[in-house]
């Protein structure tokens, strides 16, 4: 019998800060199959509300994973503490992982809303790792993270997360850099951010083209686009990227929810 995908990553915001009906700021749950726990990749604002819509209770979110520290992919780790303050609901340790600084951005953002902690982690583990590391493995409880610096802030990571027999890697944002194909190299479910199309291409950020071609280069098993920002449409953007990248490409979507391709 099939025993059906080893995990699935489901998308609470697939675009940018700029507003756009069905493209919320950045965040991600991860959950491996028989599991209720669930890993968030970046918290940006409207993750909270979000999680509501996919059926994730916020007991059930056992860690939170930053690429960055922009507020499109973290404003919504005040709204998560104060969410599991609230007598309603009971929460067990919570486990934070990001870039160095992390602790200090709580500990400041904390305070901004008053000394009787409303926005304050009280159980948090936090787990702060150095993007110019040499050593760019974490072996978490049920999780095996690597990272790797990004092309566009000083802080920014990608992620890859090996679970159930297959692996997740989430570019978070970032410029057409190797650093990100490499870490991506044969993954099974390769999400990659796609935020402006090829004749507003940035440096700091990826357009469809970029995004194929680190695709290829990595020879992921499948794309995922996202962080979609307004002036494109997804389906414009998988034409333009799948010049570059022959596999399956899917698009993400608010609510969308997205499983790794087989491991051949
Ligand atoms: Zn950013
Ligand atoms: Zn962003």
């Amino acid at each position: 019998m099939d025993p059906g995908p080893p995990f699935t990553w489901t998308v609470l915001g697939a675009g940018s800060i700029l507003p756009r009906a069905g493209f919320g700021p950045a965040g991600y749950a991860l959950r491996a199959a028989g599991e209720r726990r669930v890993t968030l990749f970046d918290c940006g604002p409207g993750t909270v509300r979000a999680l509501g819509a996919a059926g994730i209770d916020l007991a059930e979110v056992e860690r939170v994973v930053l690429s960055h520290f922009h507020p499109d992919h973290c404003l919504d780790l005040l709204a998560l503490a104060f969410a599991r303050r609230n007598p309603a609901v009971r929460c067990g340790p919570i486990e934070l992982v990001g870039p160095r600084g992390l602790s200090d951005l709580l500990e400041r953002g904390a305070n901004t809303f008053g000394t009787r902690g409303w926005a304050r982690f009280e159980d948090a583990r936090v787990l702060e790792v150095d993007p110019g590391a040499s050593d760019r493995v974490l072996a978490l409880d049920g999780l095996d993270l690597a990272f790797a610096p990004t092309l566009h802030a000083p802080e920014a990571l990608a992620w890859r997360a090996e679970l159930g027999g297959s692996s997740v890697t989430y570019s978070g944002d970032t410029g057409e850099t190797p650093a990100v194909a490499e870490l991506a190299e044969e993954t099974e479910l390769f999400v990659c951010e796609c935020s402006f199309a090829d004749e507003h291409a940035v440096e700091h950020h990826l357009s469809p083209s970029g995004s194929g071609r680190l695709a290829h280069r990595a020879r992921a098993r499948k794309l995922v686009l996202t962080h979609f920002y307004p002036g494109l449409a997804p389906e414009d953007a998988r034409a333009v990227a799948a010049r570059n990248f022959a596999g399956p490409i899917e698009l993400a979507r608010d609510g969308s929810v997205h499983v790794p391709a087989p491991r051949p």
